[in-house]
């Protein structure tokens, strides 16, 4: 794809409240829009995407990279949260008084596809206090170029649990798309699957719409495709190479 094709197609919007002035609501390139029901992309507010734009920068050093990729995960798991069930649930405030509430009864549990995956824990841990992870390992057989799994180890009752997948980057999907055959052969039913990643290409989101139309995605943004390797674009490289070792 030329980056001309880009330009034009990459949707752009006025960010921040709408009673501040055009002036003061600079123009960014936001999320573009895809029809699949399965699919939630991130509201598309001025922090996310200063935050998104430090990590795509490819000046931005490792630990900037960690610091600010970390802050997008936490508004993913917040937002994937969200979509698990609650039960009302009413409490007595110090001064007396009901509050009727909601309270989540269910059980959860991570599963991270290594190793970019790993790099989303941080996040999960901190909104989900000794919440249980899983691993997966899926690489791309060099001589067929599709995915195959190496290693997986999930919790024993897995089946009883919502599972929340986490990949930075969803390209194509392949390794994705096989994770979740594993958590089904497991017994987690596929409406029991929320998928978390940072930036998602339309193709990968297609792809997951078609074969798990059930797995909720939940994205900050979907970008304009992939390029003729697979990366993402406009993307921000290589996930686990900026996070764990450049
Ligand atoms: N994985 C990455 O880290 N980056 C991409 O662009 C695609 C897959």
């Amino acid at each position: 794809m030329s980056d001309d094709n880009i330009l034009q197609r990459a949707p752009s919007q006025h960010l921040g409240p709408a009673y501040r002035s055009q002036e003061e609501r600079p123009s960014a390139t936001v999320s573009t829009k895809v029809a699949h029901e399965n699919v939630t992309v991130l509201p598309q507010t001025p922090q996310l995407i200063s935050l998104l734009t430090m990590i795509r920068d490819k000046n931005t050093n490792r630990a900037d990279f960690i610091f600010y990729s970390n802050r997008i995960n936490r508004l993913l798991v917040e937002e994937a949260l969200n979509h698990l069930p609650v039960l009302p649930h009413t409490v007595t405030t110090p001064v007396g008084r009901a509050y009727a509430g909601v309270k989540f009864e269910g059980k959860i549990c991570g599963v991270s596809i290594m190793r970019a995956g790993e790099a989303m824990e941080q996040a999960l841990r901190e909104c989900c206090r000794s919440v249980r992870i899983g691993k997966i390992l899926i690489q791309r057989d060099e001589e067929t170029s599709k995915p195959r799994l190496f290693y997986d180890k999930l919790p024993e009752d897995i089946s009883e649990r919502w599972a929340l997948l986490l990949d930075p980057m969803l390209a194509t999907g392949g390794s994705a798309l096989m994770a979740v055959d594993v958590l089904r052969s497991r017994g987690v039913p596929e409406d029991h699957i929320l998928f978390l990643n940072l930036i998602a290409s339309p193709e990968g989101a297609a792809n997951f719409a078609q074969k798990f139309p059930k797995v909720r995605i939940v994205t900050a943004f979907v970008d304009q495709g992939l390029d003729e390797k697979n990366y993402i674009v406009p993307g921000l490289g290589d996930f686990g190479d900026r996070f764990y070792t450049m």
